[in-house]
C-alpha cells in the first residue's frame, strides 16, 4: 500500500491505478465500520484509495476536533490488510490552503436533524468531499449508514454537481452488544458505555413495534425516547422519524421511515439509526 500526502503525490500514485477506483474517506481511528467499506471497496473494484482527514471544517469550534483519537500506524495496517491500495493522508495546508475561501453546500437535505444541531457542519462535509472526489475521481464511493443524513447528502451533491461517481451505502457495523462502531467510543468509560446500549435498544424495540404493525410515527419515536430516558447518564437531543430521502419529518402513519437519534452519554456525542421499511 502507498501512502501519499501531496497532490502531486496522490496524481503519480493514481495514474498506476487500473480502475474502476473504489475511495473510502475516512477520519481515522479506524474500527471495523470503516473496514467493512474497505472490503466492500476491494471486493467491486480493481483498485481502492482511502483518506484519513480529520476535516477541521466539519467541526464546531466547541467539538472535538483537537482531541479527536488519532493512530495512524494502526489504521495503516488495517487498510492494508482490507486490500487498500493507496492511502491519501492530506495536511491542513494541502486540503485549505492559505487564503482558502471557497465552499459546497447543499440546501434542504441538511437543514434538519443534524444540521439542525450542528449548522455549520455539512457545508464541511460537502466541500470537503468534493475536494476528495475532484483529486482522487474514483468510480465509486464508499459511506456508512452510521452517518444517515451523510450518506443522503453526499447522494444529492454527487447528482446535483454531476459527479460520474456511484454513492455505496453500507450498513452499519456494530459491537457485539449492539453499540454501533464509532471512533468516538473510545471517550466512553464502562458506566457509560452500558448506558449507550440504550440508543440501539431504543431502535430495536421501535424495529419489533413497527415489525408488529406500529406505524404511528409519535409511538415510534417515543418507544426510542422511553428506553434511552430509562439511563441516567444518557442526556437525548432528538429522536426523528423521517422520510428516507427528504428527511422530512413525519406524522400519522408511516410506511417507510428513517428513525434517528442522537444522545449525549457524558460529554460524548453518540447517533445511531435504523431503516424500517
Ligand atoms: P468517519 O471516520 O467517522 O468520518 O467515518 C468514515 C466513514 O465510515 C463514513 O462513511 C461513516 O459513515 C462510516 N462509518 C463509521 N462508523 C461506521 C459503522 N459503525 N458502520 C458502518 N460505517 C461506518
Amino acid at each position: 500500500m502507498k501512502h501519499v500526502t501531496t497532490l502531486e503525490e496522490l496524481t503519480t500514485a493514481l495514474a498506476e491505478l487500473p480502475r474502476p477506483i473504489g475511495f473510502v474517506p475516512t477520519m481515522g481511528f479506524l474500527h471495523e465500520g470503516h473496514i467493512s467499506l474497505a472490503r466492500r471497496a476491494s471486493e467491486e473494484c480493481a483498485s481502492v484509495v482511502a483518506s484519513i482527514y480529520a476535516n477541521p471544517t466539519q467541526f464546531a469550534p466547541d467539538e472535538d476536533l483537537e482531541t479527536y483519537p488519532r493512530d495512524i500506524p494502526r489504521d495503516k495496517a488495517m487498510l492494508e490488510e482490507a486490500g487498500v491500495d493507496v492511502v491519501w493522508i492530506p495536511t491542513t495546508e494541502v486540503m485549505y490552503p492559505a487564503g482558502y475561501q471557497s465552499w459546497v453546500t447543499v440546501e434542504d437535505v441538511t437543514k434538519p436533524l443534524e444540521g439542525a444541531r450542528r449548522p455549520t457542519h455539512f457545508k464541511g462535509v460537502s466541500t470537503i468531499v468534493a475536494k476528495l472526489f475532484n483529486a482522487v475521481r474514483p468510480d465509486k464511493a464508499y459511506f456508512g449508514q452510521k452517518d444517515a443524513q451523510q450518506a443522503v447528502v453526499i447522494k444529492r451533491m454527487t447528482q446535483d454537481l454531476s459527479y460520474p461517481i456511484e454513492i455505496v451505502v453500507c450498513p452499519i457495523v456494530r459491537e457485539p452488544d449492539g453499540l454501533a462502531m464509532s471512533s468516538r467510543n473510545t471517550y466512553l468509560n464502562a458506566e457509560q458505555h452500558q448506558a449507550a446500549l440504550s440508543l440501539s435498544q431504543g431502535l430495536k424495540l421501535a424495529q419489533a413495534a413497527f415489525e408488529d404493525g406500529e406505524r404511528d410515527a409519535n409511538a415510534l419515536r417515543q418507544i426510542v425516547i422511553d428506553r434511552v430516558n430509562a439511563e441516567e447518564l444518557t442526556d437525548l437531543q432528538y429522536v426523528s422519524c423521517a422520510h428516507p430521502d427528504t428527511l422530512e419529518e413525519l406524522e400519522g402513519d408511516v410506511n417507510r421511515c428513517l428513525i434517528s437519534m442522537a444522545v449525549f452519554v457524558g460529554e460524548t456525542r453518540l447517533i445511531d439509526n435504523v431503516l424500517l421499511e
